[in-house]
């Protein structure tokens, strides 16, 4: 789950310092999905790094997954992030000299778990990739490449993934295959999805929609019956 209440926060130093978020309050319930909509510049990835903590608020309360992230070190927000939190980003983030699946692994080894091959493994063919396991990167489709990043978001079993515009840089049929493993994975391990979209039917499918409007949540979320999947 996610609870925020009252979140500021400003970014930038000196003449070039912005307040970004202006008094956010937003909840979400565990498992469930959120689709973040708003014009560019609203705060919409600013937001997505504070629920991932990886940007502190100046001020208001961010709960995620049972931690409040507010007083937390920086050592207990990186083991919040590695235990909690799978992020996947518009334009991959892949580790160049690294094989698709030497990319997966990375989360399981920084957190020093043991099989972290064979975990990697399962989670490259979860998204249809284990035949490409020993790709590099340049040498995968964009598609292939968000996949990857996927994977990599997925191998730890976090409680939420969260995902700022993933299909952006994609053609319409490989960006809904990708939105399609996220709902996928959202409803089968219960997953709390957190996606911005510049696709306003893209968000209406998650079980909250919010509009971000310079700093603010603009309007009252729109809550909808959890996905018709809710009934397997
Ligand atoms: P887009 O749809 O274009 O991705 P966004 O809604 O994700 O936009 P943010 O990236 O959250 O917007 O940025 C919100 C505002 O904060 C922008 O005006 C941006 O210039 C500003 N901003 C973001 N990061 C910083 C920073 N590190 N320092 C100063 N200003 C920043
Ligand atoms: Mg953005």
């Amino acid at each position: 789950a996610i609870s925020l209440r009252n979140v500021h926060l400003s970014l930038g130093t000196g003449a070039a310092r912005v307040h970004i978020l202006k008094g956010i309050d937003l909840d979400i319930v565990q498992g469930h999905s959120v689709g973040i909509i708003g014009p560019s510049g609203s705060g919409k990835s600013t937001l997505l790094m504070v629920m991932a903590g990886l940007e502190r608020a100046d001020s208001g309360t961010v709960r995620v997954a049972g931690t409040d992230l507010t007083g937390l070190s920086e050592d207990d927000l990186a083991r919040f992030r590695g235990q909690h939190v799978g992020i996947v980003f518009q334009s991959f983030h892949l580790i160049p000299n690294m094989t698709a699946l030497e990319n997966v692994a990375v989360p399981l080894e920084l957190a020093g778990e043991a099989h972290a091959f064979e975990r990697a493994k399962d989670e490259l063919a979860a998204v249809g990739l284990g035949e490409r396991a020993t790709h590099y990167p340049a040498q995968l489709s964009g598609g292939e490449q968000q996949r990857v990043a996927m994977a990599r978001a997925l191998v730890t079993q976090p409680d939420i993934l969260i995902a700022d515009e993933p299909t952006g840089n994609l053609d319409e049929s490989t960006g809904s295959t990708i939105i399609d493993l996220m709902f996928e994975a959202q409803e089968r391990r219960g997953t709390t999805l957190v996606l911005v979209t510049h696709d306003r039917t893209l968000a209406e499918r998650c079980t909250t929609s919010v509009r971000i409007h310079s700093g603010f949540i603009d309007g009252d979320p729109i809550i909808r019956a959890p996905h018709a999947a809710a009934g397997h």
